[in-house]
């Protein structure tokens, strides 16, 4: 096991990492910029080095700086959490180059995932159903329509390099088609440097389920089976659930071991989620994440399992603890993002807290880095917390979240918490009947969102 390991994050996920860290005995190393001396993570790791100015650039981002604070501190391992550097298989090359280990997958896995044309197509061949779409990349705008007329409309064109909703575009049907390819293109090219795309059927009722999948790198991997995110803001979850309300057993014994065997073929390493928009009964394929997720707690909390301390345990060389036999699920958990944004428009609301309070309690868990007087710096990602509800069953958890967020206090700034007071009053929510596009209609109806 490692003696001491750096966390490459901020924010709730960096206290996420070294809490597990502090539990397995191993010490842990914060990394900030000048705008987070201050922060919670700093406070709570062992360590902690400053390593750069407010930009994401020059600190979080900054290679050379992050590998400095390794030498500098003795740590042999770095987590990166998630966002940042946690999916650029150039940093895990020189981290490896540099004689230390990075908490997380290869550099290969990295890469072939990275590119959601190169993992369409590997996945295929593992025997993952995708969804119907172009064989690789379209170069040209008369392919692209070519190829619209063969799919049918409506169709998704999609930046390859893509990610967090960037670089994705509908046509809903022949006549938007040029649109549609040329601003994918130049969104993929101005966000990701790379204007390759592709295209998709674009499926009209989906939910997003996702399978946690987790592999020991020497041939062994199981799942963990699905997270519902079918609430969703521009192709953004803010509301994550286990198990999903709508799989059965046997479906999702059934994807889970198509997602565990792929993975077990490519000896896959540590924590990964293959993705998926689920329709009448099918599985469709659209990206795999080669990293912690976001919604992890909700695994976490109908498995009964610490997700990062397996991760930091395979990557240490230790076998992996997980057998698929000994994985049961236990109830029900749902997580709502907790962002500081002002609805109805969802602009970032940085500010100083004047007054925070948790929720506590059975079943109730929260994963943030706030506290009284602290100011949430304007530099970085708006999430300022993750609320996670266990229960016995879905009622009994949206109940829980119910009881809980009437208890949680954020003063000081706009927060997201009025929206999910307001969504746990829906029918569609209280029965888990809801599509990919639910929300989004909702917010045109309930908040004017345009
Ligand atoms: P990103 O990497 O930007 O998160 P994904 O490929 O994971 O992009 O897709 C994000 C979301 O976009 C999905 O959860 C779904 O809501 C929507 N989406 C993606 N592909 C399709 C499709 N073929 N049909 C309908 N919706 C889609």
């Amino acid at each position: 096991m490692f003696n001491k390991i750096l966390v490459a994050n901020r924010g709730e996920i960096a206290l996420r990492v070294i809490r597990a860290a502090r539990e397995m005995g191993v010490k842990s190393v914060a990394v900030h910029s000048t705008a987070d001396s201050d922060a919670m993570h700093v406070r709570m790791a062992d360590e902690s080095v400053c390593i750069g100015p407010p930009s994401s650039q020059q600190s979080y981002l900054s290679i050379p700086a992050i590998i400095a604070a390794c030498e500098i501190t003795g740590a042999e391992a770095i987590h990166p959490g998630y966002g940042f550097l946690s999916e650029n298989a150039g940093f895990v090359q020189v981290i490896e180059d540099h004689g230390l280990t990075f908490i997380g997958p290869t550099a290969e896995h990295i890469r072939i995932m990275g590119d959601k044309i190169t993992a369409k197509d590997t996945m295929k061949k593992l025997g993952v159903p995708c969804v119907p779409g172009s064989e690789g990349g379209v170069a040209t705008l008369d392919e692209a329509k070519k190829l619209g007329a063969e799919i049918g409309y409506p169709v998704i064109i999609k930046a390859t390099a893509g990610g967090g909703g960037k670089g994705m575009k509908v046509a809903q049907t022949a006549r938007d088609m040029e649109r549609a390819f040329q601003t994918a293109r130049a969104e993929g090219k101005s966000n990701f440097g790379n204007d390759e795309v592709y295209i998709e059927k674009y499926l009209t009722t989906p939910r997003h389920i996702e399978i946690q999948v987790f592999g020991d790198g020497k041939g062994r991997a199981v799942h963990l089976g699905e997270r519902d995110c079918s609430l969703q803001r521009r192709h953004q979850k803010v509301f994550e659930e286990a198990p999903g309300p709508s799989i059965s057993a046997e479906e999702r014994a059934r994807i889970g071991k198509v997602c565990a065997d792929a993975m077990a073929d490519i000896n896959y390493i540590g924590a990964g989620t293959i993705e998926f928009l689920y329709e009448n009964g099918e599985f469709y394929f659209i990206e795999m994440n080669t990293r912690l997720q976001v919604e992890h707690p909700v695994t976490e909390g109908i498995f009964g399992v610490d997700l990062v301390r397996e991760q930091i345990r395979v990557a240490s060389g230790l076998p992996m603890e997980f057998t698929q036999e000994n994985l049961k699920i236990n109830g029900h958990a749902i997580e709502v993002r907790l962002n500081a944004e002002k609805l109805p428009n969802f602009r970032p609301s940085p500010g100083r807290i004047s007054q925070y309070h948790a929720p506590g309690g059975l079943g109730v868990r929260m994963d943030s880095a706030l506290y009284d007087g602290y100011f949430i710096p304007p530099y970085y990602d708006s999430l300022i917390g993750k609320l996670i509800v266990h229960g016995r069953d879905r009622p009994e958890a949206l109940a829980r979240l119910g009881r809980a967020l009437g208890e949680l206090i954020i003063d000081g700034v706009d927060t997201t918490i009025p929206l999910f007071r307001a969504l746990l009053e829906e029918e569609a929510v209280q029965t888990g009947a809801y599509n990919i596009h639910w929300l989004e209609h909702w917010l045109e109806t309930n908040l004017g969102e345009a």
